[in-house]
């Protein structure tokens, strides 16, 4: 039998939940003396930058893709997280016969799945694996899913209807139905029985890793740690940050054009691995870039009437800048720089010239923009991101959220007001900077050797090893 212990994740599909568990075992692998296995439930071919990431994987983590589910009788309305959950729980059968061929090879200690994969539980228990969650979001979400079982009882309209703003425990500040998380908006969506499904099997786990911090959020990682409601513990790990791919890097022309840049000077542009504008916001957010005067790094994808047309595969079909308006290259022309689809945002963030990041909040991306002291425009697009936003700017403050016009679009006005600000520092983003920094030095600190997050890891990777199974 292999001598190292073996964690077995399960990841749903999406790159923003696939890469913080690769960080995650990465650093199992590295600092604990642990193997790990992948095995990867499937819609498809996997897209070309998760690809990427198997390829290099280290020593010591393998994977296994599993062949694509088929989905029978989806209707037209089917949400991407209504496909992400029947995804793994229509792969249990496959995972049961991999999690079995690798009995007597390893000692198999625990099966980590996310919030979307609780349904494996069953197989961890068959294999008396210790069952955990890796929560890839922020402890204000993990709060309000716990929460969500008082307020399926007690709220009777559709939450964006809920006439005023409530506290979710722990939060420092209120938040509006409207800005809960996407799957839970339209109550007669499956999507919302799903999201339910999985809440509730979440106190079935023996333990939740939490990709977020005690300094970023205190109180409310307090509260889950209280455990009020008989949660499982939870673990404060946070932040698990993607290491970036190296692939293509040494001829990654945004990094080139970002060297030759002053200082803080350019605004970052992404709407993550999934989010995509329509075309008319599109050009709005083109034509508000070209009046802010100032330099921008955008990481553009075609637009699409949908907020999350990219999820399943974060390369665009059709060329996005044929949506331009017409001259737009030729007059940003030095100023500012497109990158079709994807860009190695890490490595962006952390350069120098970069000194703001227009962002879509997903949890990955504001972990990164935080670590790397890069303040926020707020643009949340779908998933938990409007309250990303809130916590972005209204509890931390350390970014600036775009007013909605009365068409739904923020206006090129907007747009480059709100650029102005953040890139010059101020008015309302005056104090932005000192506060970013703060963050960013509390997060160093939580991972750093003593920090508190690699503490609450070990004590978690020690009960996985200590447990007889
Ligand atoms: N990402 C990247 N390049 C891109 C877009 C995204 O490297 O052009 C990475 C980003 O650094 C982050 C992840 O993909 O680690 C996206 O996760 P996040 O939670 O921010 O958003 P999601 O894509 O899941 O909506």
């Amino acid at each position: 039998m292999a001598s190292k212990p073996c964690v077995v994740f399960v990841p749903t599909p999406g790159m923003g939940h696939f890469i913080p568990h690769v960080e995650l075992a990465k650093k199992l692998v590295f600092n604990h003396g642990l193997s790990a296995t992948f095995i990867i439930p499937s819609m498809g071919p996997p897209p070309k930058a998760q690809m990427e990431i198997l390829e290099s994987f280290p020593e010591g983590i393998n994977y296994v893709i599993l062949p694509p589910v088929r989905f029978s009788d989806l209707p037209d309305n089917s949400r991407a997280e209504t496909r992400f959950i029947l995804t793994v729980s229509l792969s249990v059968s496959s995972i049961r016969d991999e999690v079995s061929s690798l009995v007597g090879s390893t000692r198999l200690i625990a099966l980590v799945v996310d919030l979307f994969g609780t349904d494996v539980f069953e197989v961890a228990v068959e294999f008396k694996m210790q069952k955990y969650i890796f929560f890839p979001c922020s402890a204000m979400s993990l709060s309000s899913l716990f929460y969500f079982e008082k307020l399926h009882k007690v709220v009777s309209c559709e939450y964006r209807d809920m006439p005023k703003p409530f506290q979710i425990p722990g939060s420092r500040v209120l938040v509006n139905g409207r800005d809960l998380p996407d799957p839970v908006q339209d109550k007669k969506n499956d999507a919302y029985k799903w999201f339910l499904h999985n809440a509730e099997r979440h106190y079935l786990s023996d333990g939740i890793l939490l990709n977020s911090f005690a300094d970023l959020e205190p109180e409310t990682v307090q509260v889950l740690q209280k455990r009020e409601y008989g949660q499982p513990p939870v673990y404060a790990i946070a932040p698990i940050l993607y290491s970036g791919s190296r692939a293509g890097l040494d001829e990654s022309e945004c990094l080139k054009w970002l060297d030759d840049q002053p200082r803080c000077s350019v605004l970052f542009v992404s709407f993550g691995s999934g989010g995509t504008l329509s075309l008319e916001q599109l050009n709005e957010l083109a034509m508000g870039l070209e009046l802010s005067g100032h330099k921008f790094l955008w990481a553009i994808k075609s637009p699409d009437k949908t907020a999350n047309a990219s999820f399943f595969n974060a390369q665009s079909n059709k060329d996005p800048f044929d949506y331009l308006p017409g001259g737009f290259l030729d007059r940003i022309k030095g100023r500012g720089l497109l990158v079709s689809s994807w860009a190695p945002q890490v490595q962006v963030l952390s350069h120098s010239a970069t000194g703001g990041f227009l962002s879509h909040c997903g949890w990955n991306s504001t972990l990164e923009g935080i670590a790397h002291g890069v303040p926020f425009i707020a643009w949340p697009l779908y998933a938990e991101q409007k309250m990303n936003a809130v916590l972005i700017t209204e509890d931390l403050q350390v970014g600036l959220r775009p007013k909605v016009n009365e068409n739904g679009l923020v206006g090129r006005e907007e747009i480059a007001r709100l650029v102005k600000a953040l890139m010059q520092n101020e008015g309302e983003a005056s104090n932005i900077p000192q506060r970013i920094n703060t963050l960013k030095e509390a997060a160093a600190r939580a991972v750093s050797n003593d920090g508190a997050s690699t503490k609450s890891l070990k004590e978690v990777v020690d009960l996985w090893k200590n447990k007889p199974n």
